[in-house]
């Protein structure tokens, strides 16, 4: 029996085997299978398989132990990188059961508080205007202390529980961005960007309780970009256009974050209603030294033009990349030579002397420190 248990993950239930052998044979054979590549429109696509197998039998307690060991030893599977399947132990693993306790405190840490929105600014780097800034959740824990998305984001999406989160960096976000407007209400009003994880985008309710949040805190829908990953991007079924296609009327921007690590072809991005590109950092990294990167940069950035795509570069943390994009024609960035992702305090205080930010890189080209001052503007 083959379940679909939601996103990419299946179940198979063997009812006749004859023990662990059995079910491994089975898991061999399904990332046999898939090893090879999947031609999709002329490209080739690739997938992983992590297969756990969790062995029931009479004296097994319920289903849903069973659905969970196998989901343990699923996770097991894709952080051991080697295996393609693994087997659950009763005693597994630190890593399942860290899983499991990041959850419970999550799911206990978002009613407490203890979740910070950051921002990090964005600059027109053709004026050296401030733009809009993008929303960067943080985890203040009161145990383990101050940590970064990629500790927690990732069990977020397994768990379901980027879903609550993610509501609430949203409203956390548009209350704050429409606090701001209010306070520089003689400056054009900051965008805000959007960090979404496929588990969101997938939720039916999505744009609902986007627009329904946005009207609470009567932040104005046209100045938010959400920024999707190439794999929703790249999945062109109905639903996903539709719901591409929707969040476009509500007047929302769409924005393709990382781009370049995934396996995405710039000709497909015709098809999306998308508005922007976001180079992944690192390609900027190389700029100017690896002849590589600084080629993909340039060609990134004269496909996007031509399908009149703006261009965002993350990452920027030298005077040299900076320049070196202004000449490619890039639209806009954001990295540690402008700020580091900063508290909302710290952030006020950066769109409050944003004139100052501006004269300190748009310098006449002659007149630039080619040192360059990395930590400028970030404590
Ligand atoms: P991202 O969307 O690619 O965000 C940019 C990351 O690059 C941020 O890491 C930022 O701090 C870092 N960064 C910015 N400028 C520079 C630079 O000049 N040099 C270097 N080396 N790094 C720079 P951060 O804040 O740790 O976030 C990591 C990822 O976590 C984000 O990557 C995003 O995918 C995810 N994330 C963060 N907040 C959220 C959220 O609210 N929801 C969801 N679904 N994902 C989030
Ligand atoms: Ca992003
Ligand atoms: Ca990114």
């Amino acid at each position: 029996l083959i379940a679909r248990l939601g996103g990419d993950e299946f179940t198979l239930l063997l009812e006749h085997i004859d023990g662990e052998h059995d079910a491994v044979i089975i898991a061999e054979r399904i990332a046999q299978v898939l090893d090879h590549p999947f031609i999709i429109d002329g490209h080739e696509v690739y997938a992983t398989t992590s297969v756990g197998i969790a062995i029931g039998d009479s004296a097994s307690p319920s289903s849903d132990d069973i659905l969970r060991n196998a989901d343990m030893a699923m996770y097991e599977a894709k952080n051991s990188g080697k295996n393609r399947y693994a087997m659950f132990e009763p005693g597994m693993n630190s890593r399942a059961w860290l899983r499991l306790t990041v959850e419970t405190e999550m799911r206990r840490g978002i009613p407490r508080g203890e979740f910070q929105v950051y921002y990090q600014p964005i600059f027109d780097l053709q004026t050296g205007d401030l733009t809009g800034v993008e929303a960067l959740v943080r985890w203040n824990h009161p145990e383990r202390g101050f940590l970064a998305p990629d500790q927690f984001i990732s069990i977020a999406e397994q768990s379901g529980l980027i879903l609550p989160l993610g509501r609430w960096v949203i409203r956390e976000a548009s209350t704050q961005l429409h606090a701001w407007q209010e306070r520089f209400s003689d400056r054009v009003p900051l965008r805000l960007s959007l960090n979404l994880s496929s588990k969101q985008y997938q939720h039916p309710r999505l744009i609902d309780e986007l627009t329904r949040s946005l009207e609470s805190t009567q932040f104005d829908p046209t100045l938010i970009t959400l920024e999707i990953t190439e794999s929703i991007a790249m999945d062109d079924s109905p639903l996903t256009l539709e719901t591409l296609q929707r969040l476009k009327d509500v007047g929302v921007q769409l924005a393709l974050d990382d781009f370049g690590t995934g396996f995405s072809a710039l000709s497909y991005l015709r098809r999306f209603p998308i508005d922007n590109i976001k180079i992944d950092q690192s390609f900027i990294a190389g700029l100017g030294h690896d002849s590589e990167d600084t080629s993909i940069v340039q060609a990134v950035m004269a496909a996007s033009h031509a399908m009149k795509l703006t261009v965002t570069a993350e990452g920027i943390e030298t005077v040299e990349q900076l320049n070196l994009l202004q000449e490619l024609g890039c639209n806009f960035g954001q990295g540690f030579l402008f700020s580091h992702p900063l508290p909302s305090e710290q952030m006020g205080e950066l769109i409050e002397q944003s004139p100052n930010v501006r004269q300190r890189f748009w310098q006449p080209e002659s007149e630039l420190d080619p040192a360059g001052d990395s930590d400028a503007i970030s404590t």
